[in-house]
């Protein structure tokens, strides 16, 4: 197989001010490029070609796994990043946020303070065990929550290269900024108790 980068289904300009068209064309069109390629190059002629990318993710290590990890969870991020979309979650989700966080402000303020808490390079991942209970886990470099066993719901990217251009060292205010892009209706369509 030969995986093929998707078109984000918006253009690059459309997630200003929480993202400048500038970091959405470094960010996607070259970083996730190039770990798209990297992957196809690992996995050719090798038998982890035929096998589903989340597969990669749980049994790979080193390069194989930094690569298929950052393939994976890049296209997650986005994916889950829509203009004029922010809000809040509703149904089953709010619910589970409210069960397991206290309330909605409360996750928010736990899911950026996790991000901002990992030293160098990863991403902030909220998850969901098998019965439903929501996890907030910060991952350093490419870590990912299938590796744990968990399925993850929704992702910030905490790599300078995901905020450098727009924010420099300001960490937190680039992640607080993407609440107002996080499309929620895709973040609930992966929540399935
Ligand atoms: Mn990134």
């Amino acid at each position: 197989m030969t995986y093929v980068q998707p078109e984000l289904p918006y253009d690059e300009a459309a997630l200003e001010p929480a993202i400048s068209p500038q970091t959405v064309h470094y960010h996607y069109g070259v970083h996730e490029r190039a770990y798209i390629d990297n992957l196809n190059h690992l996995i050719k002629d090798t038998h982890y070609a035929d096998m589903a990318l989340e597969d990669i993710i749980r049994e790979s290590s080193g390069p194989l796994f930094n690569n298929a990890a950052q393939a994976w969870n890049h296209i997650f991020y986005f994916f889950g990043l829509n203009p004029g979309a922010g809000g809040q979650p509703s149904g089953a989700l709010m619910q589970a946020i409210n069960r397991d966080f206290g309330s909605f402000e409360k996750f928010q303020e736990e899911f950026v303070a996790a991000g901002v808490g990992l030293f160098g390079s990863g991403w902030v991942w909220l998850s969901s065990d098998m019965e439903g209970k929501l996890f907030i886990t910060a991952e350093s470099n490419a870590g990912n929550p299938l590796t744990h066993g968990l399925i993850p719901l929704l992702a910030f990217d905490v790599w300078e290269h995901a905020y450098y251009l727009d924010y420099q060292n300001r960490r937190a205010e680039a992640l607080k900024a993407l609440w107002n892009v996080v499309d929620w209706d895709v973040i609930e369509s992966r929540y399935s108790i």
